[in-house]
Protein backbone atom coordinates (compact mmCIF):
# COMPACT_ATOMS: atom_id res chain seq x y z
CA UNK A 1 0.00 0.00 0.00
CA UNK A 2 1.55 3.02 -1.01
CA UNK A 3 0.94 6.42 1.12
CA UNK A 4 -0.42 8.89 -0.73
CA UNK A 5 -1.38 12.99 -0.52
CA UNK A 6 -5.45 11.72 -2.12
CA UNK A 7 -8.10 12.36 0.57
CA UNK A 8 -6.00 14.73 2.71
CA UNK A 9 -6.48 18.10 4.29
CA UNK A 10 -4.40 20.57 4.80
CA UNK A 11 -3.28 20.46 8.70
CA UNK A 12 -3.73 23.70 9.38
CA UNK A 13 -7.44 25.00 7.36
CA UNK A 14 -8.33 21.63 6.71
CA UNK A 15 -8.82 22.61 3.20
CA UNK A 16 -9.39 19.41 0.96
CA UNK A 17 -6.22 19.18 -1.03
CA UNK A 18 -4.14 16.88 -3.18
CA UNK A 19 -4.45 14.43 -6.18
CA UNK A 20 -7.22 15.42 -8.41
CA UNK A 21 -7.93 19.00 -6.77
CA UNK A 22 -6.19 22.46 -7.22
CA UNK A 23 -4.87 22.37 -4.13
CA UNK A 24 -1.20 21.64 -3.84
CA UNK A 25 -0.11 19.77 0.01
CA UNK A 26 3.51 19.71 1.29
CA UNK A 27 4.45 18.09 4.31
CA UNK A 28 5.45 15.39 6.48
CA UNK A 29 5.10 13.19 8.85
CA UNK A 30 0.97 12.92 8.99
CA UNK A 31 0.91 17.15 8.79
CA UNK A 32 -0.07 18.82 5.27
CA UNK A 33 -0.25 22.41 4.16
CA UNK A 34 -1.67 23.98 1.93
CA UNK A 35 -0.22 26.64 -0.24
CA UNK A 36 -2.40 29.57 0.88
CA UNK A 37 -1.13 28.84 4.31
CA UNK A 38 2.16 28.36 3.34
CA UNK A 39 1.98 32.16 1.90
CA UNK A 40 0.26 32.98 5.23
CA UNK A 41 2.92 31.66 7.38
CA UNK A 42 5.33 33.12 5.44
CA UNK A 43 4.43 36.87 5.10
CA UNK A 44 3.99 36.43 9.10
CA UNK A 45 7.42 35.25 9.60
CA UNK A 46 8.81 38.03 7.29
CA UNK A 47 7.05 40.48 9.30
CA UNK A 48 8.79 41.41 12.84
CA UNK A 49 5.45 43.04 14.29
CA UNK A 50 3.26 40.39 12.82
CA UNK A 51 5.95 37.82 14.80
CA UNK A 52 5.57 40.20 17.60
CA UNK A 53 2.02 40.17 17.80
CA UNK A 54 2.41 36.07 17.65
CA UNK A 55 4.29 35.68 19.94
CA UNK A 56 2.31 37.65 22.64
CA UNK A 57 -1.64 35.96 21.84
CA UNK A 58 -2.62 33.12 20.87
CA UNK A 59 -4.68 32.32 18.10
CA UNK A 60 -7.43 31.49 20.23
CA UNK A 61 -6.71 34.86 22.64
CA UNK A 62 -8.60 36.57 19.58
CA UNK A 63 -11.39 34.26 18.66
CA UNK A 64 -14.86 34.93 19.53
CA UNK A 65 -16.30 31.97 21.11
CA UNK A 66 -18.18 31.05 17.82
CA UNK A 67 -14.42 31.07 16.14
CA UNK A 68 -13.43 28.98 18.61
CA UNK A 69 -16.21 26.63 18.98
CA UNK A 70 -16.46 26.55 14.79
CA UNK A 71 -12.38 25.48 15.15
CA UNK A 72 -13.19 22.46 17.22
CA UNK A 73 -14.33 20.23 13.96
CA UNK A 74 -10.92 21.44 12.17
CA UNK A 75 -9.16 20.16 14.82
CA UNK A 76 -10.60 16.75 15.29
CA UNK A 77 -9.63 16.27 11.01
CA UNK A 78 -6.10 17.05 11.39
CA UNK A 79 -5.68 14.98 14.70
CA UNK A 80 -7.63 12.34 12.81
CA UNK A 81 -5.56 12.59 9.44
CA UNK A 82 -2.48 12.20 11.51
CA UNK A 83 -3.66 9.13 13.52
CA UNK A 84 -4.74 7.65 10.07
CA UNK A 85 -0.90 8.50 8.82
CA UNK A 86 0.50 6.47 11.66
CA UNK A 87 -1.77 3.89 10.82
CA UNK A 88 -0.65 3.91 7.12
CA UNK A 89 2.87 4.36 8.59
CA UNK A 90 2.76 1.13 10.47
CA UNK A 91 1.44 -0.92 7.84
CA UNK A 92 4.04 0.15 5.53
CA UNK A 93 6.45 -0.86 8.44
CA UNK A 94 4.78 -4.41 8.05
CA UNK A 95 5.05 -4.80 4.49
CA UNK A 96 8.85 -3.69 4.73
CA UNK A 97 9.23 -6.66 7.23
CA UNK A 98 9.14 -5.26 10.59
CA UNK A 99 8.17 -7.21 13.00
CA UNK A 100 5.56 -6.13 15.52
CA UNK A 101 8.45 -6.62 17.99
CA UNK A 102 10.86 -3.94 16.50
CA UNK A 103 7.54 -1.23 16.46
CA UNK A 104 6.86 -1.70 19.70
CA UNK A 105 10.05 -1.59 21.19
CA UNK A 106 10.48 2.26 18.62
CA UNK A 107 7.01 3.21 20.40
CA UNK A 108 8.51 2.04 23.84
CA UNK A 109 5.37 -0.74 24.32
CA UNK A 110 5.39 -4.39 24.29
CA UNK A 111 4.76 -6.21 20.93
CA UNK A 112 1.55 -6.44 22.14
CA UNK A 113 0.47 -3.19 22.93
CA UNK A 114 1.78 -2.35 19.40
CA UNK A 115 -0.38 -5.24 17.63
CA UNK A 116 -3.63 -4.07 19.43
CA UNK A 117 -3.15 -0.56 18.75
CA UNK A 118 -2.80 -1.04 15.36
CA UNK A 119 -2.87 -4.07 13.77
CA UNK A 120 -6.82 -4.31 14.46
CA UNK A 121 -7.35 -1.56 12.28
CA UNK A 122 -5.77 -3.89 9.36
CA UNK A 123 -6.44 -7.04 10.03
CA UNK A 124 -7.33 -8.22 7.03
CA UNK A 125 -4.36 -6.90 5.65
CA UNK A 126 -1.28 -7.66 8.07
CA UNK A 127 -0.18 -11.15 9.44
CA UNK A 128 0.57 -10.95 13.60
CA UNK A 129 4.14 -12.08 13.43
ZN1 LIG B 1 -4.14 25.51 4.56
Amino acid sequence: MAITREGRICSFCTTPGGPGTDVVLIGGLGAQVCRSCVDTFHEILHDEERVASVRATMPWERMSDAEVLATLPQILASAEQNVFFAQEWVEMLRERGITWAEIGRILGVTRQAAWERFAKRSASKSATA
